[in-house]
């Protein structure tokens, strides 16, 4: 059909072409995988344009593969029904789409949908839906495990097995059975999006791009424990909300809980963030996994205040749910910290006396508490966050209670993938 038009443009193009596959081979080389045929989905349109060459094909036909890939979510290359069969063909001796089915779903009683997706090399992640009235929100995962090894958490007890590629992050969105109903796109599942920062910088770049999905920035978030290597790169390259993982508003207690504290401060990390203007459409939130004793106190909450409210920012408190042998087998934060049944709770009233603005330790490191003394975690008692909450908001700060969803079906970042991977 494209004739001797098509052979110009293929001999034109070959050198671009293999650095295309050159590039991809050494980019999936890096995290240890072997492919057969190299993946479309993940690719921009430059490097369709380069496909495109090599199977003799137009640069306009580069346009039709994202349209087919980003748009209409096709899963095999032969659906691809406005390029040529012999193209088709062609593209199928060295390309595929790259989607992959979940391997396992998990249906909550209130809706919540948890997966769990084979990866390229043979691995399995995570993925929760979230349908929420009008609002669809899937949780995306973006490493194999993780780095970060904080101490609530089941993903950071599996230690880390492997960076995602552009490719298996976007198949858990387009392979998602729900994608029609998605609303928004949170990269809050497993692993540490900021140390996968090409793959998350590139998958989110085609979601928003005109000829990918075209979906808004609004309508993504990034979260991160804050990593020195990262964050600035991704505050300037980036237009998605932004949220930070803070948990903990003191260095020692926060460094007992997050060890990547230790290497980024809080301090310092806000200091970045204090730089950068939240008032417009990109908003900035910090993540708040409550545990009952150890993070609710009426300290904690005015150190939150103090920190937070030159920010235009919201914080959203999350309940933490036990985890599978966690007491047993995590170092403990506060061996004096009631469980959550036995707790009092206590008043978060502005005239409660303690409140006074002297408590305040002004350089954030009120507890004293050396970084390798152990952890043991409590779950919150819910009647504290809500005086937690009203506290922060009636100081300035937004302050939402997020609902626990998919409790029944081990929602929890983790859990579910490392049942499986115990069976194996
Ligand atoms: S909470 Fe997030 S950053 Fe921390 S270990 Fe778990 S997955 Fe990693």
């Amino acid at each position: 059909m494209f004739g001797q038009f098509d052979v110009t443009l293929h001999r034109s193009s070959l050198k671009t072409t293999r650095l295309l596959r050159l590039f991809i081979i050494i980019m999936y080389a890096r995290v240890g995988m072997k492919i057969e045929k190299t993946p479309l989905l993940g690719l921009t349109i430059d490097e369709l344009k380069s496909v495109a060459a090599e199977v003799g094909l137009p640069a306009f036909a580069a346009k039709q593969m994202a349209s087919w890939l980003y748009q209409k979510g096709v899963t095999s290359i032969d659906e691809m029904t406005n390029i040529s069969l012999a193209a088709r063909q062609r593209l199928c001796q060295h390309f595929e789409v790259g989607r992959r089915d979940p391997l396992l779903r998990q249906q909550s009683v209130d809706g919540t949908a948890k997966y769990l997706f084979p990866t390229s090399d043979g691995h399995r992640v995570e993925a929760v839906f979230i349908p929420d009235e009008e609002r669809g929100t899937i949780c995306v995962s973006c490493q194999v495990g993780c780095k970060m090894a904080c101490r609530f958490c089941m993903t950071g007890r599996q230690g880390f097995q492997g960076q995602l590629t552009p490719t298996d992050i976007l198949n858990q969105i387009y392979s998602l059975p729900e994608r029609e109903r998605l609303t928004n796109i949170v990269f809050m599942g497993q692993g540490e999006p900021l140390d996968n920062l090409d793959a998350i910088l590139r998958a989110t770049q085609l979601l928003m791009a005109d000829y990918g999905w075209a979906w808004s920035p609004k309508r993504i978030t990034v979260s991160t424990v804050g990593l020195r290597k990262g964050l600035k790169r991704f505050l300037d390259e980036s237009p998605c909300h932004l949220a930070i993982s803070l948990h903990n508003p003191f260095h020692n207690e926060r460094a007992a809980m997050m060890p990547a504290e230790r290497s980024y401060q809080l301090d310092e990390m806000l200091e970045l963030l204090r730089q950068y203007d939240w008032t417009g459409q990109r908003r900035l939130s910090f993540e708040y996994i409550v545990f009952g004793g150890q993070n609710d106190t009426d300290r904690h909450a005015r150190e939150l205040v103090r920190l937070l409210s030159p920010l235009e920012c919201r914080v959203n408190l999350i309940r933490w749910h036990a985890i599978p042998a966690a007491p047993s087998s995590m170092p403990s934060l506060s061996s004096a910290a009631p469980p959550s049944h036995s707790y009092e709770v206590p008043s978060l009233s502005h005239a409660t006396p303690s409140l006074s603005p002297a408590a305040v330790v002004p350089d954030g490191s009120s507890s004293g508490l050396p970084l390798s003394d152990a952890v043991t975690f409590h779950e919150a008692v819910p009647a504290r966050m809500v005086a937690f909450r009203d506290y922060l908001t009636r100081h300035g700060v937004r302050c939402t209670i997020r609902a626990s969803r998919g409790q029944d079906i081990d929602a929890a970042c983790g859990l579910l993938n490392t049942k499986e991977q115990n069976k194996d």
